[in-house]
């Protein structure tokens, strides 16, 4: 059964534009269809001496369950660390499982939604990207005017 996701790309080491072009290829063998939002570039929320992130939400079709889902993800993550970092440093390449279909679950491995999604502009605003009307796969409405885009600039690809 094919189910319609929406996940979230995010990467501040190693040419992060690069390294979200090489996930999403990869994601092709797992997601049909993938639509893809700009992708927007903001400080670190967190220490300021790291490069800035750069963060995208793609949607699309897929047959695998959630948490097969969840395994290809981590499979590409490993991937592009592996490629670009020997030794396990700082991470190239995050991937998150925003929404699963209207799907709300919650195990050791897998909240859906993604518990932070609601509180993170770099990922609501390119969410509403591809939702203009805000009205989340759960039927969840998310209100625009309660996120801030000024600290997002978006990349030209
Ligand atoms: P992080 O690297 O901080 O994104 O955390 C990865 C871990 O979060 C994984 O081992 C997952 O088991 C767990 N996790 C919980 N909910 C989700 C989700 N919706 N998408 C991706 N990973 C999730």
């Amino acid at each position: 059964m094919t189910s319609h996701v929406f996940l979230a790309l995010g990467s501040n080491l190693n040419d992060p534009v690069a390294q979200i072009q090489q996930a999403i290829t990869a994601l092709a063998s797992s997601v049909d269809a993938i639509e893809c939002a700009p992708l927007y570039q903001s400080k670190p929320l967190g220490p300021q001496d790291q490069p800035d992130f750069v963060n995208t939400v793609i949607s699309g079709y897929t047959d695998l369950s959630p948490n097969a889902l969840l395994s290809a993800l981590q499979g590409i993550e490993k991937q592009q660390q592996r490629v670009k970092n020997q030794h396990w440093g700082p991470r190239t390449i995050d991937i998150d499982i925003l929404f699963y279909d209207d799907l709300r679950l919650n195990t050791p491995q897998l909240t859906i939604p993604h518990k932070e999604l609601f509180y993170r502009s770099f990922v609501t605003i390119p969410l509403f990207d591809l939702i203009p009307n805000g009205i989340m796969p759960t039927g969840d409405q998310l209100e625009r005017n309660r996120y801030d885009s000024s600290k997002l600039v978006q990349i030209d690809t």
